[in-house]
């Protein structure tokens, strides 16, 4: 390790390198969202930014909603995930501004959504494709899906019920 790749020094017991905030991603890339487990935080936007600060690793977290139920266990699964891979005293910021968008969710991710039967959510106007047949004749069931996040839609075609990650 060469000098000019010291970021911080002197926590968890060995000096930082050039290689923890790229490894850092990585982690958050596998932690799932507990409502959807399909995609990760990184997927979603959630992860905004990592960094040192004071010689600790610091993870700035934007919840999708600010009052979800999820958030505590989103910080739960990031501390966790950090202090197994040996970060072991992580700082978690929640940044409520600019709230969460939709358009954060990433191209893997809406893939991700899609795979899973999840209709991504879609900035222009229009109906929502069926994330089975994608048939554009849909409708509609309920705004409120299995998740405050979601709202459930059925598709006319293959009459399946599907959810919809709504836009905010
Ligand atoms: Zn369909």
């Amino acid at each position: 390790m060469h000098a000019g790749e010291l970021i911080a020094s002197d926590w968890c017991g060995r000096r930082a390198n050039a290689e923890d905030l790229p490894n850092a991603w990585s982690l958050m890339a596998q932690v799932m969202d507990p409502e959807v487990p399909v995609v990760s935080l990184v997927d979603l936007g959630i992860v905004r930014d990592i960094l040192f600060q004071d010689g600790r690793l610091k993870v700035v977290l934007t919840p999708t909603y600010s009052g979800c139920p999820a958030t505590e266990m989103i910080k739960q699964r990031v501390r966790q995930a950090l202090e197994c891979a040996g970060y072991a005293t992580p700082y978690l910021e929640q940044r409520l501004a600019p709230a969460w968008s939709s358009q954060w969710i990433t191209d893997l991710g809406r893939q991700r959504l899609l795979d899973y039967g999840i209709a991504p959510p879609q900035e222009k106007s229009g109906p929502v494709p069926c994330p089975q047949c994608a048939s554009l004749d849909t409708e509609t069931v309920s705004e409120f899906g299995s998740t405050a996040c979601k709202a459930l839609y059925r598709c006319r075609r293959c009459k399946e019920p599907f959810d919809y990650f709504k836009c905010i």
